[in-house]
């Protein structure tokens, strides 16, 4: 490998976050029954015509935006014209010559600038589902609108791409373009990858890969296939200008097609849809709506709250997360303790719900209540916990559960002492241990007054009663 770098370019495509599709009203909504969000126009009917989603031009325009682009002032529609199953009226409407933005970069977390070459737009197709010996066709995701990014070949190996490709889907999902979705399809990616000797200037024959439906995919893939070029022009032989599947069973790429069966698309203008004028009015409101972006939030949460490391990255890679944060510390402003329950039980609770973040309920006000009693000792670990299980999901008012549930902590000298009294008569063995000198018998018997106060005993307290009742030598 070491006579050789490895040259790398992404394309990567993403479902825009509109509610109706890029040319037809229809929903674009991801898990109805198969064809049922459909209509003459996304079926490719002969004789409709297809009507432009300004929404898919907004948010194209905040991600071009948000990439360093520069704006081509007007833009028209293509014809890609191929055949596919998935794809009724056999071309789909794309951007060739002339894409919304060109000429942009991003600049990673680490400090290296990747250009981007284009970001266009265009109409995805439906899905095939393969079985045994015949296929379905659901055309519900045909016309859902499509960014295609693409960058220019800056990438030098396959952590860098991996790199690359999470700060993008950061982006994506801080701008609200698009959920980034890749179990739903919602960012894809193809790679392009060549070697060249160290030193040399151009760029050696490219190969293409498709098929990787992870991040993780997409690394290997690279890895992989950087590996298997080295090794044949270690061999003196020559790579060829093709299309590789990824496999993810087998690890390993295979051939797909050559270039001598690529395809010419024979690209026209789209006679059905008329020229877009991109105005200054559009970019300015565009540009507003981008919002705080990674990098400014990451210098904002270290600067404002004090928040750095591996806290600060979960924050950051987390926008739900971060804005609740924020709207917490408004109401109950320790960051320390509202960040410790926050990383720790709280997303604890969420990383247990399947659906994530988007099903929690508790408001900020709410929320800040548990926190709050905690740091006061009204309510310990244990039913703390449980009053945020009992309201995460359903916003349910904490001072009620607290009521209905009897989970005040007791800290209460009188009202713990019969616990207390009782943890020691039934426990002769954990007391000679303890007056031994084992330690860890006074721990024993504070989890027996906790099981008896059903978890409400406040057990510094708790312990304290038991060593000096045990010292004093009432028993
Ligand atoms: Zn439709």
């Amino acid at each position: 490998m070491s006579n050789f770098e490895t040259v790398i370019g992404l394309e990567v495509h993403t479902q825009l976050n509109t509610e109706s599709k890029i040319f037809c009203s229809c929903p674009t909504e991801f898990q109805s029954p198969p064809n049922t969000n459909i209509c003459p126009v996304c079926c490719g009917y002969p004789g409709v015509l297809p009507v432009f989603n300004i929404k898919a031009l907004k948010l194209a325009l905040r991600v071009s935006l948000a990439l360093n682009c520069k704006i081509n002032p007007s833009i028209y529609f293509e014809r890609k014209n191929y055949f596919y199953p998935d794809l009724p009226k056999n071309y789909q409407i794309s951007q060739y010559k002339m894409p919304l933005g060109y000429n942009g970069a991003l600049l990673l977390p680490s400090g290296k600038k990747i250009r981007i070459n284009r970001v266009h737009l265009e109409e995805d197709a439906g899905k095939l589902i393969h079985k045994e010996d015949y296929s379905l066709v659901d055309l519900n995701r045909t016309g859902t609108p499509l960014l295609e990014i693409v960058s220019e070949p800056d990438l030098s190996d396959a952590s860098q791409a991996f790199d690359y490709l999470t700060y993008l889907k950061l982006i994506l999902q801080y701008i609200r373009a698009s959920d980034c979705d890749m179990e739903k399809g919602s960012l894809r990616c193809d790679a392009n990858i060549s070697l060249r000797p160290k030193g040399q200037k151009e760029l050696g024959t490219k190969v293409e890969l498709k098929n990787m439906n992870t991040f993780k995919g997409v690394r290997v893939a690279l890895e992989y296939e950087a590996k298997r070029q080295a090794h044949v022009l270690k061999n003196n032989q020559k790579i060829n200008q093709e299309t590789r599947l990824w496999d993810p069973a087998k690890l390993k790429t295979a051939i797909m097609r050559t270039k001598e069966e690529a395809h010419d698309y024979r690209y026209f203008p789209e006679p059905d849809l008329l020229n877009i004028t991109v105005g200054d009015d559009l970019i300015k409101a565009e540009s507003s709506n981008l919002g705080e972006l990674p990098l400014a939030k990451s210098k904002r949460f270290l600067d404002d709250y004090g928040i750095s490391g591996k806290e600060l990255d979960i924050y950051i890679s987390n926008i739900n997360l971060a804005d609740f944060f924020e709207e917490v510390v408004k109401i109950y402003t320790k960051v320390k303790e509202v960040s410790n329950f926050l990383l720790g039980p709280f997303l604890e609770q969420i990383n247990n719900n399947k659906e994530g973040f988007s099903a929690v309920k508790i408001e900020a006000e709410n929320f800040s209540k548990i926190v709050k009693y905690f740091s006061q000792g009204r309510l310990n670990n244990l039913t703390a916990k449980k009053v945020l299980s009992l309201s995460i999901f359903t916003n349910e008012d904490i001072d009620e559960i607290i009521d209905r549930e009897k989970l005040t902590q007791v800290s209460n000298e009188d009202e713990l002492l019969a616990f207390v009294s009782e943890a020691i008569k039934e426990n002769p063995k954990a007391i000679s241990e303890f007056n031994e000198g084992k330690q860890q018998a006074i721990q024993f018997l504070v989890g027996q007054v906790m099981r008896k106060t059903k978890g409400k005993a406040n057990p510094k307290l708790a312990r304290q009663m038991l060593e000096k009742t045990i010292k004093g030598g009432s028993v």
